[in-house]
């Protein structure tokens, strides 16, 4: 028989479980190994082979491949046709160390994207889905993929069912499962039986995986896990991690292959620069000749190609999403930690984000009186006294807190410390609290079955659209709806108050409320009004909420503290410095929200602007537009006023970060440029939906993830500029040598290359990419958070650094060539004048590493603060000098011994045009402030 056309006992027995107590940890366990994990199984990995030759088709890769036939075919020449041996050994050694490079870096690439990809497993680990599971009779929290058969589960709006389910209990309980039926409208479950050839859709009594509560709450039993659950079956694929590339990462494609092209450019038209110099000078073109020119081109197709740059960038984004996690800021893909640096605004909820969401209900209204509540925190110890100081009469109020904690499902236990702990909604903990004070409780009330009979029929959760909740009750043989929300949704339903045990006209009381509402928002207290209603028996058990949520009778008032969080006023005030504009979003009164906003410092005076969300409905999306961007407080919103927020502040090209707690949040979250999701409080479908989830629930953690994604983007400028900058001058100075070079100058023929290919390919490798390496890992500059957002149309190569590179690039190609003419002018070996240009390439760059660190100069930062760079120089300085004097290396890549003088005088020389540059630049800098200071008011 099919679980769903069995009663719920059996569908126990089957599964050997029991609904009191769920299955033993033991049992579980048993099962586990049984079934496997709850799981679908992911689409096949690539194998490792696969990944390994994927880097084989990179342009550079491909370059050292024919590089390597040419050396092969080069030696074979030699070997058949001069005879040169020595000369044939020589490319021999080339061609087999240019295999060797080739291989290592290819296992270096797929090393480092493998630990890329782990740690990015290892980050969406940490944002599975968790499931309120009953075992060993207690109830408690379970990572989804731990489930097993018959594990009874509890849901509630917002959570995802994972595994398929039989219900055993529900209220109100509506899912969506259009990812299996197409059926885009929520269905209504209970646990009634249907028939075995009940269509899936139609399955009433069944919940299924992969779909979404969006109201009320139920129990089931876990009946199928993994890949046996309906969705294993349509589904043998896993959405996998989100492996797209990022902006950055797709501009730096786009610039290798403009890089490419240009090479290709400057190469043919070497080549054929030479080949008309030969044949104008000498009638014809030698093959000695030609492979000098070929070996000159593959120098030159070496250097043109930034090729550590794209490993490098992934894993600098890499340990950008580990460096957030580390500060509670989880994202989901390396896209958000580039977009994060580059955010204008963020809309934050209040509740929760801004404030401590521990509420106390500190004052209310009742009975035509205001109360002070005395006591702290959730310790249900206070007394109520009267703001006037007159006596207090409990009877005015006892039915206010009856209904306070009636229409509650939160509730307050001690610990094994005897502190008191919240469970379920914070507001409605404060009601619970609130209760407890006087003694009234919402257990006692519902088992006193005395002459007060008290059950309760039907509970409509609170939902932040409605911006209320209502809970039916039977007592004693009567019906009444208790609803309790918003005091402008409710006033507007309400139509009698309650008064000395009398109902009157809401009339006579209505002002008296309105003035105490008024107060408590100002004094930033967040306010509930509280009703009751009776109704027939047939709309307690039937009626829809909005045929409930009428006619109400007013009990009373209650103002509730919810503390801003200290540290956020420093938060705003940083993204403040940092141009990036912090918005309140929240569902509370536009007098409470403003009082909260200027604690905070998110507006400067309360003559501020706060729209509500029955202004934003009035005003078209032109109008908007114009507010967005001068708004920081948005009061009584729901959910879909926050998209339209969104949607005009991106009309104003504006980067939007958006928080939201919610199940109606999540196409919010989606819209927003990064959504925001609360780790501890949020729902599992607003984390699905979020790009940043927040693990600690801080608003802080953003304005740090801000941070982190800011420095982290910095960072990347900062390699992508050491990089390029070496690309320029190793370009330049090959060309240099082809143009200038004309006629043989000691030992140097008009085709000897200023460096050979693999001097090019160590500079690359080494002495470029490793510091490169430790660029990633640096902490911020110190102004970050002073500057202004990124552009992000901004193309990577604009604000000064082309210029900076084409510069910077220009004047160390130049060095290097200077150098190496300057050799060949002493009479120096072939060798020795490239090695003179090798090194003075090597040392240039390691100098210009210290000035690439900073937006500014080398002056503007402390050049030791990052140890793995002061490292990797080290090892890239020592290195380079070894391969001058190891002979395996001379043989290999052409270079020769020096002197201890110029070993020297390299190292001193080739720091020049760093030093000189910089310095100009300060210079000019200072000459510039100077100016501004006298014309400061034109800007
Ligand atoms: P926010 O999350 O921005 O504080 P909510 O949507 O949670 O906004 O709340 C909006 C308003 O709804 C609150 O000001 C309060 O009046 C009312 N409200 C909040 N929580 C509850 C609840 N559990 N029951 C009844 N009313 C509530
Ligand atoms: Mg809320």
């Amino acid at each position: 028989m099919k679980w769903y056309s069995q009663n719920t006992n059996s569908v126990l027995e089957t599964l050997e479980t029991s609904r009191i107590s769920g299955l033993s940890e033991e049992k579980a366990q048993l099962r586990q190994q049984e079934y496997g994990p709850n799981r679908l199984e992911a689409a096949k990995k690539e194998p490792a082979w696969k990944l390994f030759l994927k880097s084989f088709k990179e342009p550079l890769v491909i370059i050292l491949l024919i590089a390597i036939v040419l050396a092969f075919a080069s030696a074979a020449y030699d070997f058949q046709v001069t005879g040169d041996r020595q000369h044939a050994m020589a490319s021999i050694y080339e061609a087999v160390a240019i295999m060797l490079i080739v291989i290592v870096n290819s296992s270096l690439a797929f090393h480092q994207t493998r630990s890329a990809q782990k740690s990015l497993e290892a980050l969406s680990n940490m944002r599975q889905h968790h499931m309120h599971v009953l075992r060993d009779s207690n109830w408690i929290s379970v990572a989804a993929s731990d489930l097993v058969p018959g594990d009874i589960v509890s849901v509630k709006s917002g959570d995802f069912i994972d595994g398929d389910l039989r219900w055993l209990k529900t209220a109100e309980l509506q899912i969506n499962e259009s990812h299996l039926t197409g059926e885009s409208d929520a269905i209504s479950k209970d646990t009634e039986i249907v028939s075995e050839d009940t269509e899936l859709g139609d399955r009433t009594n069944m919940g299924y995986s992969g779909s979404m509560v969006v109201n009320g709450n139920g129990i089931g039993v876990v009946v199928a896990t993994g890949m046996d659950t309906e969705l294993g079956r349509i589904s043998n694929l896993m959405q996998d991690i989100d492996d797209q590339k990022t902006p950055i990462e797709k501009s730096v494609h786009g610039l290798s292959k403009k890089l490419m092209i240009i090479a290709g450019l400057i190469i043919l038209l070497t080549i054929g620069y030479d080949i008309v110099k030969q044949l104008m000078q000498v009638g014809n073109v030698s093959l000695e000749s030609l492979a000098g020119i070929s070996s000159t081109s593959i120098a030159i197709a070496v250097a043109s190609i930034p090729d550590a740059m794209p490993v490098v960038l992934s894993i600098v984004l890499t340990i950008g999403a580990k460096m957030m996690a580390d500060q509670k800021g989880l994202v989901k893909s390396l896209s958000s930690v580039e977009t994060l640096g580059s955010t204008t605004y963020i809309a934050s909820d209040k509740t929760g984000t801004l404030t401590k969401n521990e509420m106390t209900v500190t004052r209310f209204w009742a009975n035509g009186e205001v109360y002070d509540v005395e006591g702290n925190g959730y310790t249900p110890v206070g007394d109520i006294i009267r703001t006037d100081g007159k006596p207090v009469n409990p009877k005015d109020y006892q039915r206010f807190l009856e209904v306070a904690v009636l229409n509650n499902e939160a509730e307050i236990k001690p610990d094994d410390k005897q502190n008191w702990r919240p469970f379920g909604n914070p507001t409605d903990v404060s009601l619970v609290v609130l209760g407890a004070k006087q003694g009234v409780k919402r257990d006692a009330l519902l088992e006193d079955r005395g002459n007060h009979d008290i059950d309760i029929v039907r509970i409509l959760p609170f939902d932040s659209t409605r911006k209320m909740m209502t809970v039916v009750i039977k007592e004693n043989g009567k019906y009444y709806s208790l609803t309790k929300g918003a005091p402008d949704v409710v006033k507007d339903r309400t139509v009698s108050a309650m008064l000395d045990g009398q109902v009157v006209d809401i009339g006579e009381v209505a002002a008296d409320i309105e003035g105490t509402m008024l107060a408590f928002a100002n004094n930033a207290l967040r306010t509930i009004s509280l009703t009751q209603r009776e109704v027939t028996r047939d709309q307690a058990l039937n009626a829809p909420s909005e045929e409930l949520e009428r006619d109400l009778c007013f009990l009373g008032l209650v103002g509730i503290i919810d503390p801003p969080r200290e540290e956020v006023r420093t938060s705003v005030k940083k993204l403040t410095d940092a141009s990036v504009n912090v918005v309140m979003i929240t569902g509370d009164h536009a007098a409470t929200a403003k009082a909260i906003a200027k604690q905070l410092g998110i507006i400067k005076s309360k003559a501020a602007r706060v729209i509500t969300g029955k202004e934003l409905e009035g005003m078209d999306d032109a109008q908007l537009a114009e507010a967005v961007l001068t708004t920081r407080v948005y009061a009584r919103v729901t959910p879909a006023h926050k998209q339209r927020i969104i949607k005009q502040l991106q009309q104003h090209k504006q980067v939007v970060a958006m928080t939201g707690d919610g199940i109606n949040d999540a196409p919010a979250l989606k819209a927003a440029d990064i959504g925001i999701a609360m780790g501890i409080n949020g729902t599992e479908v607003t984390k699905d939906a979020a790009d940043l989830i927040l693990l600690d629930d801080k608003f802080t953690t953003i304005e740090k993830s801000v941070e982190s994604g800011r420095t982290i983007f910095a960072n990347i400028l900062n390699f992508m500029r050491h990089e390029l900058t070496t690309n320029v001058a190793e370009v330049l100075s090959l060309l240099l040598g082809v143009f200038l070079i004309t006629a043989p100058i000691g030992h140097i023929t008009e085709v000897t290359p200023t460096l050979t290919a693999l001097m090019v390919l160590w500079v690359n490798m080494i002495s470029d990419s490793l510091p490169s390496f430790a660029l990633g890992y640096d902490e911020a500059e110190a102004d970050v958070m002073k500057q202004q957002p990124r552009d992000t149309n901004q193309s990577i190569l604009a604000n000064g650094m082309l210029s900076r590179v084409l510069i910077r690039g220009g004047v160390m190609g130049g060095a290097v060539f200077i150098a190496f003419i300057w050799a060949a002018n002493q009479g120096f070996s072939i060798a020795q004048s490239q090695t003179i240009a090798f090194l003075t390439l090597v040392f240039g760059q390691l100098w210009h590493v210290y000035d690439a660190r900073s937006t500014k100069t080398l002056f503007d930062r402390n050049p030791f603060t990052n140890s793995r760079l002061t490292l990797a120089v080290g090892f890239a300085a020592t290195s380079s000098v070894l391969v001058t004097l190891i002979p395996f290396f001379n043989q290999v890549m052409g270079t020769a011994p020096l002197s201890m003088g110029l070993y020297v005088g390299i190292i001193i020389l080739s720091a020049l045009p760093t030093f000189i540059l910089s310095g100009i630049k300060k210079l000019i800098w200072r000459m510039r402030e100077g100016q501004n200071d006298d014309v400061v008011e034109y800007d």
